[in-house]
């Protein structure tokens, strides 16, 4: 039987639920969030750092739905990840948090500095060491900047190739295309870290109802889910015009998730706004916004067609397939036929840039996958 060997530039792990609570001091873990359901099991109060919010918990839909895209196994262990990778034709993966979701919602720069320790040393422990095919996000508060760049030292010194960034940082800190955050850029490209942007991680707003939702009524399920996507557009986009990818020409982005022909698109764009709006354009770029964009950011995909000719009619090499293990939009379960529709009729050499050749450029120590067959 023909298999085609891909690496994955997305996928996920669930921490144990309690792994902040039970690791950090007393005194902090009292801060970590904290959830306490209503008797009648509709809504929920969660505590975090001394704030309290109300959430309507979960429908009946919305729980299936949690629960059926976590439900393999290797979503928690390393060692049954691996035969479900085996079986699906996944070789090297980036692994993103689960609990990191909830990063935005600290206040106190102590809590978030400690919570992120706490799961950057296990996720060593658990994910990184139990094999080399396995590549773990460092986390990094965004709150504080000048923290985010001492852990983010410490994680490359402990091996991380690449740390999370959530789409949007904490909403008490500026935004990814101030000045601010120039030290955090020059930090992880001196470390050869790549920045790891996974899309919908803007921070969660705690006056939302229901975390996720912004359209309800028809459409919806679609709507939400479509929304996502843009989260990481922004992200690249602002990590161009600000001039910080230019700054720093060995700064690697990764947009996870969020598809590939949007890189092309995007990039007519700023170049048209770079080059009719110049008399306004500040800073100027030694290199063209879609220059940029095309060379020092790669985007993963799961199913979308288009992702493929963003590179053969485009010209956007840095097209990455993801398999988004072990969540429900992924290709868990069906890896291999996902990857025969989309490259059936398509050259060996364009099949081999997506599923491999983007991934190893971005991690050059990781080993390739086998060979794919093709009979
Ligand atoms: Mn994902």
């Amino acid at each position: 039987m023909a298999k085609i060997w891909a690496n994955s530039g997305d996928s996920h792990f669930l921490e144990p639920d309690d792994l902040w609570r039970s690791n950090l001091p007393r005194r902090l873990a009292e801060l970590v969030p904290r959830a306490e359901k209503d008797p009648d099991g509709r809504w929920e109060t969660v505590h975090v750092d001394g704030q309290s919010f109300r959430r309507r918990l979960p429908s009946q839909i919305q729980s299936e739905f949690r629960e059926a895209g976590n439900r393999p196994p290797g979503a928690r262990d390393a060692g049954l990840r691996l035969k479900d990778l085996d079986a699906e034709g996944i070789w090297n993966e980036v692994v993103f948090p689960s609990l990191g979701l909830w990063a935005a919602t600290f206040r106190t720069p102590e809590v978030l500095h400690a919570a992120m320790q706490v799961s950057n040393d296990w996720a060593v422990d658990n994910i990184m060491e139990k094999s080399p095919r396995l590549v773990p996000t460092a986390q990094v508060s965004t709150l504080s900047i000048e923290d985010a760049v001492s852990e983010l030292q410490r994680a490359a010194g402990m091996g991380f190739r690449c740390v999370f960034m959530p789409t949007k940082p904490h909403p008490r800190q500026d935004d990814y295309h101030q000045a601010s955050w120039e030290p955090f850029w020059a930090a992880a490209e001196e470390a050869n870290m790549v920045l790891a942007f996974h899309i919908g991680t803007d921070p969660i707003d705690q006056t939302n109802e229901r975390v996720g939702i912004t359209y309800r009524g028809p459409g919806g399920a679609v709507l939400n889910y479509t929304e996502t996507t843009f989260s990481g557009q922004r992200a690249a986009m602002k990590l161009v015009a600000s001039g910080a990818l230019d700054r720093h020409p060995d700064l690697k982005v990764l947009i996870s998730e969020g598809g590939a022909s949007w890189v092309p698109f995007l990039g007519d764009r700023m170049l048209e706004g770079y080059r009719q709006h110049a008399m306004a354009v500040r800073p100027k770029l030694s290199r063209s916004p879609k220059e940029i964009l095309y060379t020092q950011v790669w985007a993963s995909f799961q199913h979308d067609a288009s992702a493929v000719s963003a590179l053969t009619a485009e010209g956007y090499q840095n097209v990455m397939f993801g398999s988004d293990y072990p969540h429900l939009e992924g290709t868990f379960g069906h890896t291999q036929d996902t990857l025969r529709d989309l490259f059936d009729g398509v050259p060996d050499q364009v099949r081999d840039r997506i599923t491999v050749g983007a991934f190893q450029e971005l991690f050059p120590d990781t080993a390739p996958p086998p060979a794919s067959t093709t009979t």
